[in-house]
């Protein structure tokens, strides 16, 4: 009876409101509880992802002093293709200076790698060694090499792709280019003989690169005399890059040669640590630029290293290709 007495048609009205205020508040919960966003591909989403993933301290709060604006005409297949890049970009603005400059690759465009090994067939034991390794490596035989037409036919056979190691003057007086050398202000008569004498020596291949060559891949006049040679030979130049001043490229490029140049030298220091980190350098820039050139040499820690990582190139997605597919 008493519950009758204090329900006024007011409290009533009351009680109704709040009950269907505390529905409306449970019902906020639950939709709440349930909103799971949708994946996005915002690119500023993605960089704040990259963002956490590469910066190790756990409380850093991530800012973005960023407009928004040329950010969202990157094409989304730019971050994902970043992400699968194993390297550690120091700053914010390394990330998003990366995202905005990557080159965008067609999907079904593996990363290629060009193994070119050079100074082929004096050391014959070793040279033999690096022809057993898997094949659709670029082996480079200096054309002083001895029974140099019985090597370069066996390593043909075991599927590699052949060049000739043309040696060209070094900067250093010191250092042995070899018996027959181009050299910067031969005669040109002279210099044409020791070119044709080293293109001469076996045959099988399909292009060249430069055995030593710091000086005589600075001059142009030398240069062009070489890339003469090759273009009416239909022969492609690897420049080895032993100089960062080289006109090789340009010179080849005028001249209409197919060209390309070496991005990492393997074995510059004779240990196993060296070479791995030099194939660990080779695979980061081949998923980033979609090609990576390496140079290394008849040396135990090459040939092993190269015995172990040239397996795992498949399981990365990354393609083993002959320099005659690198070169442009
Ligand atoms: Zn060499």
């Amino acid at each position: 009876m008493k519950i009758f007495k204090v329900l006024t048609p007011l409290r009533a009205a009351s009680i109704v409101l709040a009950v269907v205020a505390l529905v409306i508040v449970l019902d906020q919960l639950v939709v709440k509880r349930d909103y799971a966003p949708p994946p996005s591909h915002d690119v500023t989403e993605a960089i704040v992802a990259v963002e956490r993933d590469v910066i190790p301290t756990p409380d850093f709060a991530p800012s973005l002093p960023l407009s928004t604006e040329p950010l969202q005409t990157v094409d989304p297949a730019v971050v994902v293709d970043e992400d699968i890049i194993p390297h550690e970009p120091e700053t914010v603005d390394d990330v998003v200076d990366e995202l905005l400059s990557a080159p965008v690759h067609h999907a079904a465009t593996n990363p290629r790698v060009v193994i070119i090994i050079d100074d082929m067939g004096v050391d014959v034991k070793r040279s033999a060694a690096v022809v057993d390794l898997p094949a659709g490596l670029t082996l480079a035989y200096l054309p002083y090499a001895s029974n140099i037409k019985a090597q370069t036919a066996k390593a043909k056979e075991a599927g590699h792709e052949l060049m000739v190691h043309v040696p060209m003057e070094p900067m250093s007086q010191t250092k042995d280019p070899g018996p027959e050398v181009l050299r910067v202000g031969q005669d040109e008569a002279a210099f044409a003989q020791i070119l044709q004498d080293g293109l001469n020596a076996f045959d099988g291949y399909v292009g060249i690169n430069n055995h030593m060559g710091s000086k005589l891949t600075q001059d142009k006049t030398a240069m062009a005399r070489v890339m003469t040679e090759l273009k009416s030979r239909n022969l492609y130049f690897i420049d080895s890059r032993t100089i960062q001043n080289s006109v090789a490229g340009d010179m080849a490029r005028e001249a209409g040669v197919p060209h390309a140049s070496r991005d990492v030298f393997l074995d510059h220091e004779n240990t196993a640590e060296f070479v791995s980190k030099s194939l660990a350098q080779v695979e980061r820039k081949a998923l980033k630029d979609g090609l990576a050139i390496a140079i290394g040499h008849p040396k135990d820690v090459t040939i092993e290293g190269l015995r172990a990582w040239l397996p795992t190139l498949k399981d990365k997605g990354i393609e083993l290709v002959p320099a005659s597919q690198a070169v442009k």
